[in-house]
């Protein structure tokens, strides 16, 4: 088991996936999950004032994972999710004690079986505790709103760089200061600081590491 944390834009969802890749393990987006359920809140009308209705949206709901596409309740979403609306409603419902439940819960139910790489903002600290290998990725603001802002323009979204910067402070702000299972860098985690770095390159760090304290090759 893998388990990379780190802020947003670090580069974890590319990272983890070239580590899954190569190393033959599955791969889980728990960020994804948590953006799953802000979209069903935002459909339902709900928002951060709702936790408990949403917790139960959340409880009732199926989240999917294609190797390509993220399937909700039978839709295809894998684009839906990623609009920098869904990311700011998914962070502030991500602060709910009774939404992290359901969603912490499901995620240990995934990776059970072992064999995966998982990424997101608790995987180090709470979801996968006994993880081999243990990653906190790192880089600076602007780098990050700048990979954000490439990955928004690829799928048609226009934002600018100093409103993107806004946004992942905010989002920055809210993951590392909530009460309940608050964005970490644990101390047996390596730290990657990923300027300079390509995604490969940062992937490469993570894969020695899982060799040298597991028998995976
Ligand atoms: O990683 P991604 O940007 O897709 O995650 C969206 C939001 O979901 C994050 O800003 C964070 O607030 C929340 N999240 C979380 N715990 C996780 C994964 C994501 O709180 N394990």
């Amino acid at each position: 088991m893998i388990a990379i944390d780190g802020p947003a834009g670090a580069g974890k969802s590319t990272v983890a996936k070239i580590v899954a890749a190569e190393l033959g393990l599955s791969y889980l987006d728990t960020g994804a999950m948590y953006r799953c359920v802000a979209l069903l809140a935002k459909r339902a009308g709900l928002g951060e004032g709702d936790a408990e209705e949403v917790a139960a949206l959340a409880e009732r709901s199926k989240i999917k994972f294609l190797p390509d596409a993220v399937l909700l309740d039978g839709e295809d979403v894998t684009k839906a999710i990623r609009t920098p609306d869904l990311a700011n409603l998914a962070s502030a419902l991500s602060a709910k004690p009774a939404i992290r439940k359901v969603l912490a819960s499901r995620q240990r139910q995934i990776i059970l079986e072992g064999g995966y790489v998982l990424e997101g903002r608790d995987t180090t600290s709470v979801v996968a505790v006994d993880a081999e290998v243990k990653v906190y990725l790192t880089a600076s603001i602007e780098e990050r709103a700048e990979r954000r802002r490439s990955e928004l323009v690829a799928t048609g979204h226009e934002v600018t760089l100093g409103e993107l910067m806004k946004q992942i402070a905010e989002r920055d702000a809210r993951d590392m200061n909530r009460p309940d299972s608050p964005l970490i860098r644990v101390p047996d985690a390596l730290a990657i600081e990923t300027y300079g770095l390509t995604p490969r390159q940062v992937a490469e760090k993570i894969i020695e590491r899982a060799r040298s304290v597991t028998t995976l090759n």
